[in-house]
């Protein structure tokens, strides 16, 4: 018995999620980064756990592999997944129960923009990423919980912040008693910009000079981690319910060398995407 256990559990591994280990004493609250492996697509690598319907994956294997990535991080058979058709922009849609239908019927967004935010129990909010950076936030008094995609656009735009604000304006929520977690992306170690990158931030941000540091070789490196995380506080947020994970979706590596997540800069666009997920299965 406990053989065909382990056999099968080779075939099928576990999907690979990076949980915030703070958040564990908060049981309604389920949330999770996804990794690259741990699922069934083989496009860019065999058993790995790619999340987002890109061209060179098939249909029925990213929508096996959502299913499984969700039912693990939300602890539940079967929980609604919403996501959203990412711009790049600043965006926040709030999800309601019983508007209009939040998805195709092949499993494809509807709704537009660069952050969710919900008061529902029992949908779990999906962000992709493949190198962009995914927040989460939760709310722990009102239990309203966000996800928001902030790649360099979405946080010159001030997603993270916006989204906070909608929170609090949608919910009544209040930002003190927030926690929020920053996930794995492309770190300052390998997000190499150029001029008019950080000359835009500047122009928006008094504190943008922080945010870049220029390498041996005059290349300019951006910090998307500290310009959310930095959002955050602006936005109410208390410094220390703020987790940053701080791995970098570009070199993370395993120990026997496999890269631990997509990287849409590293692999030239030809990758998968991950996918976090935050929600709140009990009332
Ligand atoms: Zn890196």
């Amino acid at each position: 018995m406990t053989g065909v256990l382990q056999q099968r559990r080779e075939v099928e591994a576990t999907p690979g999620v990076v949980r915030v280990e703070a958040w564990s004493e908060f049981e309604w609250l389920r949330a999770g980064f996804s990794t690259r492996q741990g699922g069934g697509s083989v496009a860019y690598g065999a058993g790995e756990q790619n999340l987002g319907w890109t061209g060179e994956d098939d249909t029925a294997t990213v929508a096996e592999n959502r299913r499984r990535f969700v039912a693990e991080v939300s602890g539940e058979r079967e929980v609604a997944l919403v996501t959203v058709r990412q711009l790049h922009g600043g965006v926040v849609q709030v999800v309601r129960r019983g508007g209009a239908a939040l998805e195709t019927a092949e499993g494809k967004a509807v709704l537009q923009g660069d952050g969710l935010i919900t008061g529902e129990r029992g949908l779990m909010l999906g962000i992709q990423t493949a190198d962009c950076v995914p927040v989460l936030v939760a709310d722990t008094r009102k239990r309203v919980v966000g996800g928001f995609h902030a790649g360099w656009k979405g946080t010159l735009a001030g997603i993270a912040g916006v989204g906070v604000e909608a929170m609090v304006r949608e919910f009544g929520a209040r930002p003190e008693d927030f926690v929020a977690a920053i996930g794995p992306s492309i770190g300052p170690c390998c997000f190499a910009v150029g001029e008019e990158v950080r000359r835009q931030f500047e122009e928006r941000f008094g504190d943008a000079g922080e945010l870049f540091a220029v390498g041996d070789g005059g290349q300019i490196f951006g910090d998307l981690w500290e310009a959310n995380r930095r959002q955050l506080v602006e936005a109410g947020v208390r410094a220390e319910a703020i987790t940053v994970v701080g791995e970098c979706s570009a070199c993370a590596r395993l120990e026997d060398g496999r890269r631990r997540y997509f990287s849409y800069r590293a692999e030239r666009g030809v990758t998968g995407r991950m996918m976090s997920v935050i929600g709140v299965v009990e009332g």
